[in-house]
């Protein structure tokens, strides 16, 4: 009973664990052809083509030259030279005939396939993309879909030749089983022996290339994580993103190392694959020394039994060499599907990858909107500790809050939970009396302008990274001026060579340009500006920028917002002063609550004492009144 339980759980693991080969096989099978279906339809008519243009090349070579053979023994033997030379002849032209129409076949297939098959490789990059772009951002931190997303691309391109790979594999499959075919038909008539010479044959030929297989897949799946970390440290840190900090800390010789580590470590992944495959190799090489021997030395003796002509026997060589191409064709042609299905299933694992997030379908309320958290805890997935714990705060509609704390205290993680990049752990986050995990994620998304402090800008025009995801189309370019003249970087955007349309940095045009600090941290504010979202939130986004300085931002974003409700986050005191409230992070919860006023006097308070260390850098600003 005992073992019957662990039999059962131990299937059961396996097939919740890790699917089986004909199970990728399948999934992935079906995916390659509705997506060609859906996409290109008319490569499953280049690949007809080519499979005729094969077939009959194989046709030509096994039945014309018995034929004629069998003429010229013919006319050596004294039949009547008219008839068998003009058969000869004729001979001769059919096989001129069908070698050309095959390679035209073959060529037409060909060239068309090429261009087909960049195609269908954009369309899955896209795809992939767009899955990386759609996911739960937590996902994008997490090792575990990293190392996915690298076995996907990887899988759905190299590894697996993309959807011509895995079509052309099927179509050589389906011309070597015509092979197969035609090769038994002669053989059941000329020599029926060979069939289990060449079977059993190939059925240890390709248990020898299935063995090898096991190997290079159970190596691909250890070149995920090994690729990744060695393209991060030799590629993604020799970026221009990196170039400073690497430059100034003078880590190159560090991230050499790094790579090279990786690098070994890859190499020698490789050595233990090409060592395992290898062996089998030899063996499948053994094997098949034995099986031509056999076949030859029956075929041969057959004829000089008399059973067979000097025709039959050039077929039947001819034959024996075909069928065991097209047996091991067919093994091995089955064996590279399994295995580029198995890469390639990588990349429907990846499109499939679930939801981290509940997903709601609530519609926002227009009007004002609170927000409350009751009782919120939170530690990020895979973390132990937690980084907040029993938050509750109500901010009210048209409230500004301000939110300070040392760093590390939770304030982003706060906002984040606010903006549902990550669901709480415990509690609630309640707008307007309803959990934020009831709305849809999209609308929801839409209450919010938020500028972080690690805020991006891309390589588009300015105007298009003021109006982002309203880009293109529905660009409101008026209202672009006016995100920009707000922010104050309108008087900078019309000196630049073509204004708002320049492109901002120079990794894509040479004219492009590059925005100083403060430049960009404008951009990013007009971004937040123009979207105009009842919820505006600025993280720390100056945090590169002086007390003072990031005091008058502040207070300047303060007075456009106007009515909104605001959550300002910093670590210093730049936006209390002008804030309704002031929420102070420490200790992974909310310490103190209450005004500028109220807070400054508490006795032994952590916003008092910040204050008191910080005064002096607002005193000549107009902050401490
Ligand atoms: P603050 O904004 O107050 O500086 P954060 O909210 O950024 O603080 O971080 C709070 C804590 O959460 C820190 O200890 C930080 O290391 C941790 N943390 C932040 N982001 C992540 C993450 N993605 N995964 C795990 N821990 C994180």
């Amino acid at each position: 009973m005992w073992k019957e339980e662990k039999r059962v759980k131990a299937k059961t693991q396996k097939k919740d664990d890790k699917p089986g080969v004909w199970f990728m096989t399948r999934h992935t099978l079906k995916y390659v052809f509705k997506t060609a279906w859906q996409e290109k339809k008319i490569v499953f008519l280049l690949y007809f083509i080519k499979l005729i243009g094969l077939i009959l090349g194989e046709l030509k070579l096994l039945l014309l030259p018995k034929l004629l053979v069998d003429e010229v023994v013919a006319i050596s033997e004294g039949a009547a030279v008219d008839v068998h030379l003009h058969n000869a002849i004729r001979y001769v032209v059919l096989t001129v005939g069908a070698e050309l129409l095959s390679r035209t076949l073959g060529n037409i297939a060909d060239s068309s396939l090429a261009y087909c098959s960049v195609y269908l490789d954009r369309i899955l990059t896209y795809r992939l993309c767009e899955k990386s772009m759609d996911m739960d951002f937590q996902h994008t931190e997490d090792p575990e879909v990293l190392d996915q997303r690298t076995k996907a691309q990887e899988g759905i391109s190299w590894y697996s030749g993309g959807i011509t790979g895995m079509l052309g594999v099927v179509c050589s499959v389906a011309y070597n089983i015509a092979l197969m075919l035609t090769s038994v038909t002669l053989f059941m008539f000329y020599c029926p022996l060979i069939l289990p010479i060449q079977i059993i044959g190939m059925g240890l030929i390709t248990y020898f290339n299935f063995r090898s297989q096991k190997i290079a897949t159970e190596a691909f799946m250890k070149l995920g994580k090994l690729n990744r970390l060695f393209f991060y440290y030799l590629y993604e840190v020799a970026s221009q993103k990196f170039g400073k900090d690497a430059r100034l800390y003078d880590s190159s010789d560090l991230m050499s190392r790094r790579a090279a580590k990786f690098g070994n470590e890859s190499v020698e992944v490789f050595r233990n694959r090409s060592e395992g495959t290898v062996k089998n190799d030899y063996k499948g090489n053994i094997v098949n020394a034995f099986r031509d021997a056999l076949s030859y030395f029956y075929i041969g003796y057959r004829t000089l039994k008399g059973f067979l002509t000097l025709g039959d026997l050039t077929m039947c060589i001819s034959a024996a060499s075909r069928l065991y191409q097209s047996l091991l064709g067919i093994g091995k042609g089955v064996q590279s599907l399994t295995e580029k299905c198995g890469y390639a299933y990588q990349f429907l694992v990846y499109l499939d990858y679930p939801d981290a997030l509940s997903k709601g379908s609530e519609k926002i309320r227009e009007g004002e909107h609170e927000i409350v958290f009751e009782n919120v805890s939170f530690k990020y997935p895979r973390a132990e500790e937690y980084v907040l714990k029993n938050v509750n705060i109500k901010i009210r509609s048209g409230e500004h809050l301000s939110i300070v704390g040392l760093n590390g205290a939770g304030k982003t993680t706060f906002i984040k939970l606010l903006c549902r990049l990550y669901d709480v752990s415990e509690g609630r986050i309640l707008i307007d009396g309803v959990d934020i995990k009831d709305y849809s994620i999209e609308e929801y998304r839409k209450l919010f302008a938020v500028v972080f402090q690690d805020f991006q800008l891309f390589a588009f025009s300015l105007k298009d990274n003021v109006a982002m995801g309203r880009a293109d189309e529905d660009m409101d370019e008026t209202k672009v001026e006016e995100s920009l003249k707000l922010s104050g970087l309108y008087e900078d955007a019309i000196k630049l060579d073509e204004g708002m349309d320049t492109l901002l940095f120079k990794s894509f045009d040479e004219h492009g340009t590059e925005l100083s600090g403060g430049q960009r941290q404008k951009a990013a504010i007009s971004r937040a500006l123009y979207r105009n979202a009842p919820i505006v939130i600025l993280d720390e986004p100056t945090a590169a920028l002086d007390p003072i300085a990031e005091y008058d931002i502040y207070k300047k974003f303060d007075t456009l917002v106007g009515g909104k409700s605001a959550i300002y986050i910093s670590h210093r005191l730049s936006s209390c002063k002008f804030c309704d409230r002031i929420a102070v992070f420490s200790d992974k919860t909310i310490r103190e609550y209450g005004t500028h006023e109220e807070l400054v006097k508490k006795e032994n308070g952590i916003y008092a004492e910040m204050f008191a260390a910080q005064s002096q850098y607002y005193t000549n600003s107009g902050f401490c009144a």
